[in-house]
């Protein structure tokens, strides 16, 4: 029998055949830390700083001060007690406008945002990094940044964060020396260099949005192409297999935030294919804790080879579901 969706607060999520599988909150305000803990969640997976920064008019000087970021974050860490909380770094530009931004205008999607905006401006980008460094000092934070597709970005990055190290050691600001870093792997470069990134990085998290619209080229904002947003076409399951491969065999965490984490329809697909930590809004958290409850991944490795095997949408679909209904 099913269990009451809010009596699985404190049940882990360990399929039947005894893989736990994490499961993180995506948030975008410190106070939906809240609703992560409520909903049982091992911490948090993605916190979308950007949320701080938008909606601000009146130019730069209106973007947060590294004061105000840092009670912002130092919130969301307080309140997750000690568990993981993943902050992005400022991910501005396409569907997330920056008042002040007057940079792109034309694809945007393809303009300067995320980590190409923070080392455009690398102002904004050391008040960001230092606030957050601050605010590990308060619990288990880890970096992630967003949009990365070069080497030099990943490279700049590092030594934006050791330089904002530095700066925080010669004043005597308290942080964590051994904080994690990681990337997001949502363009479709970076899931076809991935030596580039396991090398230099502690963990992976891959956006599926970005990754959706970047690989079959539709504008995820604009709804004459939303339905050819299809996160099972074969290409997107060859890049998430190669992400979690790469990932596994360099021994480094590897995360899905985006959409296709909080399915429950690819909860089976996702778990069967390796990942072992999804991240997703707060409200869906229980029913895919349901749904691995009810996995066993050692039966589904048939259904997962056939499905990458296969390039035609039809088979795809049919597989993905024989493998819902597959009862353990
Ligand atoms: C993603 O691209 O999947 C993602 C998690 O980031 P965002 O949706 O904020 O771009
Ligand atoms: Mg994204």
């Amino acid at each position: 029998a099913k269990k009451k969706l809010g009596k699985l607060r404190k049940t882990p999520a360990i399929t039947r055949d005894g893989v736990e599988i994490t499961l993180l909150a995506n948030i975008e305000m410190p106070e939906d830390a809240h609703a992560a803990i409520e909903a049982g969640a091992s911490g948090v997976g993605l916190f979308r700083s950007e949320f701080l920064f938008m909606g601000r008019t009146g130019g730069e000087h209106q973007l947060p001060s590294e004061e105000e970021q840092l009670i912002a974050y130092k919130l969301a860490v307080q309140t997750m007690k000690g568990r993981p909380v993943t902050i992005r770094t400022l991910d501005v530009g396409a569907d997330k406008p920056l008042e002040h931004n007057e940079h792109n205008i034309l694809n945007p999607a393809l303009g300067l945002r995320a980590i190409r905006y923070c080392l455009k401006e690398p102002q904004i980008f050391m008040t960001q990094l230092r606030a957050i460094l601050r605010a590990s000092a308060f619990g288990n934070v880890h970096i992630l940044i967003p949009m990365i597709a070069h080497a030099f970005e990943i490279d700049q990055s590092l030594a934006m964060i050791e330089k904002a190290k530095s700066e925080l050691r010669a004043e005597g600001i308290a942080f964590d020396e051994d904080i994690k870093i990681g990337a997001m792997i949502e363009v479709p470069a970076a899931a076809l260099s991935l030596p580039m990134f396991v090398k230099k990085l502690d963990f992976l998290s891959i956006g599926t949005n970005d990754l959706i619209q970047y690989t079959l080229a539709i504008d995820r904002a604009d709804h004459e192409v939303a339905h050819l947003y299809n996160d099972t076409h074969p290409a997107i399951l060859q890049l998430l297999d190669m992400t979690v491969t790469a990932a596994e065999r360099a021994n480094i965490p590897v995360a899905i935030c985006g959409g296709m984490a909080g399915d429950v329809k690819l909860t089976r697909l996702l778990v069967g294919m390796g990942f072992r930590e999804l991240s997703m809004p707060a409200a869906i958290l229980p029913e895919i804790k349901q749904e691995i409850l009810g996995t066993n991944v050692r039966e589904l490795e048939g259904s997962i080879r056939k499905i990458l095997r296969t390039y035609d949408p039809k088979h795809i679909q049919e597989i993905l579901v024989e493998m819902r209904e597959q009862v353990f």
